[in-house]
């Protein structure tokens, strides 16, 4: 199958950078799936995994805390706030998170809490414990 070069880039630094048969993301607007060939494009990502694929096979699994995804010829660029391969996410952190964040949407101070900031907390945890158990 055709291939074409990936780069997941975050103000961290790169995360990813290499050659794929497929790459699919959680676009905004719905699951996004990117073989060679495809037509250009910029898309805005939720917080979840983006998976590669190559010789058929799941190659990568990477938590991905929103950003866009663009398609020129021959590349895909994925810019994020933040993007941790599988094997380098700490899950007793992601728990960690999980569990403040759910006691904070929970607490009984609502007035002094940032909802959608604590909401958000929660779904970039929960997708890189998902992500660490190979869950899409
Ligand atoms: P925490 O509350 O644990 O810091 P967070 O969701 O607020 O989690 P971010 O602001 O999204 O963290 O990320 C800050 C940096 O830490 C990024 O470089 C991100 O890749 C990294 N990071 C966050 N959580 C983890 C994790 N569980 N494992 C590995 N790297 C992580």
């Amino acid at each position: 199958m055709k291939t074409f070069n990936v780069n997941i880039v975050t103000p961290d630094g790169p995360v990813v950078d290499t050659n794929v048969e497929l790459v699919s993301a959680k676009a905004q607007s719905g699951e996004l799936g990117i073989m060679a060939g495809h037509v250009p494009m910029v898309a805005p990502l939720q917080i979840g995994a983006v998976r590669l694929v190559t010789d058929g096979k799941q190659s990568e699994l990477v938590a991905i805390s929103g950003g866009f995804l663009e398609v020129r010829p021959d590349q895909v660029t994925i810019l994020a706030q933040a993007a941790e391969k599988a094997e380098n996410i700490d899950v007793a952190r992601a728990k960690e998170a999980q569990q403040r964040a759910e006691q904070l949407l929970q607490s009984k101070q609502q007035e002094n809490i940032d909802f959608k900031r604590a909401e958000l907390a929660l779904k970039r945890a929960i997708n890189r414990v998902n992500v660490y158990e190979g869950k899409l």
